[in-house]
């Protein structure tokens, strides 16, 4: 597994906005939309093509498309959607499947309550859109139904990521993409930051908040 850690002078300058407590909801999900938006382009730096030609008013150009099938995009319920705008933006071909997971804020451990997945991703590129890379067992939870029904690559798009949570899908996904013959989908993460560590509550410090939270308010 690799980690990208988006350093580029528009995407901190995005992320210290969201960070503040002091910007509004409006403001953050615009925010958000842009990073992501930026995170995409990197994050897609090695999407699957195939070559095509078209032919232009003075004669022919070798180009490429997208390769069929077209990529899926797997936003996690519920703060996960907030940065599906900002994706689509970038992929506006792409499929879009869902996954619900739910902490339990005593245990810090997640449980799937919602999967709307297709049953085979054989030969499709993935993008889960998770804001924040806490304790990992979510997104550890996310890749593996997704290497489970065959996927070729998955990349995590995540604005924050804590270190304890990178440790830990690093260990789950270490050798995987390593060897084709395996079958295993190259698992990536790409962030804007890798912050300083989690709280007792499994909070990242000094993060964010809640994102879900400051997208769509308390519930
Ligand atoms: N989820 C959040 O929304 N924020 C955190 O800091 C950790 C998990």
């Amino acid at each position: 597994m690799r980690t990208l850690v988006v350093d580029h002078p528009l995407v901190t300058h995005k992320l210290t906005a969201l960070r503040d407590t002091a910007t509004d909801t409006a403001t953050f999900r615009s925010l958000t939309a842009e990073l992501v938006t930026l995170l995409a382009y990197e994050a897609t730096r090695e999407i699957r093509v195939q070559p095509v030609s078209v032919t232009t008013p003075v004669g022919l150009a070798s180009g490429v498309k997208l390769a069929r099938p077209v990529p899926l995009v797997v936003p996690v319920l519920r703060a996960g959607i907030g940065m599906l705008d900002g994706m689509i933006q970038l992929l506006p071909m792409a499929d879009v499947g869902f996954v619900g997971l739910r902490r339990d804020e005593e245990s810090l451990v997640a449980s799937t309550y919602a999967d709307r997945l297709p049953a085979d991703l054989t030969d499709r590129d993935t993008f889960v859109l998770d804001p924040m890379l806490a304790t990992g067992g979510t997104l550890a939870t996310v890749i593996s139904m997704l290497a489970a029904r065959g996927a070729a690559s998955v990349t995590a798009i995540c604005l924050l990521a804590a270190p304890e949570g990178l440790r830990r899908v690093e260990k789950a996904f270490a050798d995987h993409g390593a060897d084709p013959a395996r079958g295993t989908p190259s698992v990536r993460v790409v962030t804007a930051a890798v912050d300083e560590r989690l709280n007792d509550r499994g909070y990242i410090v000094p993060g964010l908040g809640d994102a879900g939270d400051r997208l769509f308010g308390q519930i």
